[in-house]
């Protein structure tokens, strides 16, 4: 994150001391003592918070000498191979054949809109080198170690123990759902991809180019209605319409790009919240990141999303209230994909006509004409297979990684399989290269990218449920906070867990079945639904711009380790409209813009 007293080997120590904490067998000895007792000494509530204890220790207890030794040597592999990694320069060639400096958020917008073919297959070039740097630099041997680690603890492997850990049930089970998406959704890629060739010709299904020719031009038509230095405030008013409450939780948003920082947007919780023994609630505290460079085209809709999502997840963890802050501490056993529902429900709005005509407005105030959003529709919704071929290619990848046995375990087979995946998966060699993801690489986010997809399972069919409920609408309806904090949001780890809230507020078993239909339905019916919903917002949206925001949260905005403005001040408008004049300064490309 270039902060300072940024250290790797302190990050180690912390990370050493946070799962011998976690891993205290005695701990373990002591709550399973108080759990059998009879004698009514322990209440219902303390055995509610003892039996999660016991739930987030068994994650982490590692019995026998022998894994606990690999898991050291693994994390000090993992740790040299993070810090080499900051070696490897991102860089590009420009138009004009010079090499450029960069970072790999510039390299990802580059290859959505630069107009030089050259350009984005060089940004392309650059994400492929992703994969043999690793592997010249010790990844064969983490993935082994990982598996060893795993096969002493009783696991199959290391994707099986990570996936019981983070969601509760096992591999086989984690498969059998996403063969079943898969199988689903196999022709829909297909027909995506032949009517790619026939739109754009065979040269849009390179690997540089698929992304930008589906596009390119609309990013740049749609920009000025997604300006950056506006994100804050849009994001603040529209969750506050939706009654989404912080319960008095602090939020440091380290919103720009700046080399050296980390190439993914994320929230972390120095502070998880939870209730006292005497029933005091702590709030939480949030640190979040994304990585808006202002002025490049395209980043204010990345941006807007991206504060949508990790501000989802903020919002789901200031809302957990339990007896213990192990309900609301993001890692094992807390279900990914019940995190990323919350987050990836929220940022799904961006997308939805209701949602663009009340907040999707350029520097004058206008909103986004029915033409730009009816162009998208047509453009982009034929291929949103894509999309899910994308994510679900990640979870295969790293299964067939984990599956390899370790005599081919070298740096040319991964390779390889890495490429027969994207081929299988999504058709061809992906515009995002498999061995580019980020995920794949620290211990904490590697095999977990299959709860994206069931959370995106889960957020068609709670969209869905909303639809056909109530009075059928998601955006500036403060049932949705409400229902979102009663039913998903306040039991954070603990019981009924993640199907079972689904489950609960859907009132059906999670399924694939809203998503597929949703990417089956014919273009023309979905014009007509959404430009009837753009319609309907417009007309009654246009009071409403002037309203207080009120979130329950101090936002402190930062940049590294600067402060630029702090809520406390006086009022979550005017820390934005501090933070909008800093990007003014700046960024001045954006006030002339402006
Ligand atoms: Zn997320």
């Amino acid at each position: 994150m270039d902060l300072k007293g940024n250290s790797v080997e302190n990050l180690n120590t912390s990370f050493n001391a946070l799962e011998t904490f976690l891993g205290d067998q005695n701990t373990l000895e002591k709550v399973r003592e108080l759990l059998k007792r009879t004698d009514g000494s322990v209440s219902e509530e303390q055995k509610i918070v003892l039996n999660q204890i016991e739930k987030t220790l068994k994650c982490y207890i590692v019995e026998s000498d022998d894994a606990k030794a690999l898991r050291e040597s693994m994390m000090k592999k993992e740790g040299t191979l993070q810090k080499s990694r900051n070696n490897l320069k991102t860089q590009y060639t420009d138009k004009d054949g010079k090499v450029v400096d960069t970072t790999p958020t510039v390299i990802r917008t580059k290859m959505r809109s630069d107009p030089e073919e050259s350009v984005r297959k060089s940004c392309w070039e650059m994400l492929r080198k992703n994969g043999p740097f690793l592997l010249d630099n010790g990844f064969c041997d983490i993935i082994k170690e990982r598996n060893r680690f795993a096969r002493e603890l009783g696991f199959e492997d290391f994707y099986d123990l990570k996936v019981t850990n983070a969601e509760g049930f096992s591999k086989k089970k984690c498969f059998e759902m996403l063969d079943g998406l898969e199988q689903a959704t196999k022709p829909l890629l297909d027909k995506a991809l032949e009517m790619l060739k026939k739109e754009k010709g065979e040269d849009a299904t390179k690997p540089w180019n698929t992304g930008f020719a589906l596009s390119g031009e609309l990013t740049k038509l749609t920009d000025p209605y997604y300006p950056f230095e506006y994100a804050p405030e849009v994001w603040g008013r529209s969750f506050s319409k939706m009654n989404i409450k912080y319960k008095g939780a602090t939020m440091r948003l380290d919103l720009c790009d700046r080399k050296g920082k980390y190439p993914n947007g994320f929230c972390h919780w120095p502070t998880a919240p939870y209730k006292t023994q005497d029933g005091t609630f702590i709030p939480s505290e949030t640190n979040f990141t994304s990585l808006a460079t202002p002025d490049e085209i395209g980043s204010g809709n990345t941006a807007l999303t991206t504060l949508m999502h990790e501000g989802g997840h903020a919002a789901h963890f200031s809302n957990i209230v339990q007896g213990s802050p192990l309900f609301s501490q993001e890692r094992a056993p807390f279900s990914v994909a019940l995190a990323e529902t919350q987050s990836m429900f929220l940022d799904a709005l961006c997308e939805d006509a209701s949602w663009q005509a009340r907040y999707a407005k350029n520097r004058k105030g206008e909103t986004i004409p029915w033409e730009l959003i009816e162009r998208s529709i047509k453009e982009r919704h034929p291929y949103k297979v894509f999309q899910l071929r994308g994510m679900i290619a990640v979870p295969y990848f790293e299964k067939a990684l984990y599956e390899m046995d370790e005599k081919d375990l070298t740096p040319e087979n991964v390779l390889k399989v890495a490429d027969e995946v994207e081929m299988k998966i999504q058709g061809g060699l992906a515009g995002r290269p498999l061995m580019s993801v980020p995920h794949i690489l620290a211990d904490e986010s590697s095999c977990y990218y299959h709860g994206y997809v069931f959370a995106e399972m889960a957020v068609h069919q709670t969209r869905e449920y909303f639809f056909k409920t109530g009075d059928g609408t998601i955006v500036d309806n403060p049932r949705v906070g409400k229902e979102l904090i009663e039913n998903y949001w306040v039991h954070g780890s603990g019981n009924p867990g993640f199907l079972g809230l689904v489950n609960n507020l859907t009132g059906s078993p999670l399924k694939h079945d809203a998503w597929v239909n949703e990417l089956g339905v014919e273009v023309e019916d979905m014009l007509k639904d959404e430009k009837a919903e753009y319609e309907k917002a417009l007309a009654s949206a246009s009071s409403s711009s002037k309203d207080e925001i009120d979130l329950e949260m101090r936002a402190i905005f930062v940049h590294g380790d600067d402060v630029i403005s702090d809520s406390n001040d006086s009022s979550f408008t005017d820390a934005c409209e501090k933070f909008r004049g800093w990007i003014y300064q700046e960024w001045p490309k954006t006030k002339t813009m402006a």
